[in-house]
């Protein structure tokens, strides 16, 4: 779940909100919607999976799921 550090536009108060996508953060002291978003809480702790690596392996070793040979990398 993404928290990020927000500032208020309009009063200056600084806070931290639970983002859903489907959710407007807004200033908790004077419920202003312009906020300057700051640093996200979570920025570098790797909740990224997807960094697949991107060397080619051979056929007969790949983790291709349909089994070796099936990545038709040749
Ligand atoms: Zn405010």
């Amino acid at each position: 779940m993404p928290i990020y550090e927000y500032a208020c536009s309009g009063c200056g108060h600084e806070f931290e909100a639970l983002v859903r996508s489907s959710t407007v953060p807004e200033c908790p002291s004077c419920h202003s919607k312009e906020l300057k978003k700051l640093l996200s809480v979570f920025a570098t702790t790797g909740t990224s999976t997807d960094a697949a690596p991107m060397m080619p392996s051979p056929c007969g070793s790949c983790p291709n799921v349909g089994g070796p040979g099936a990545c038709s990398f040749n």
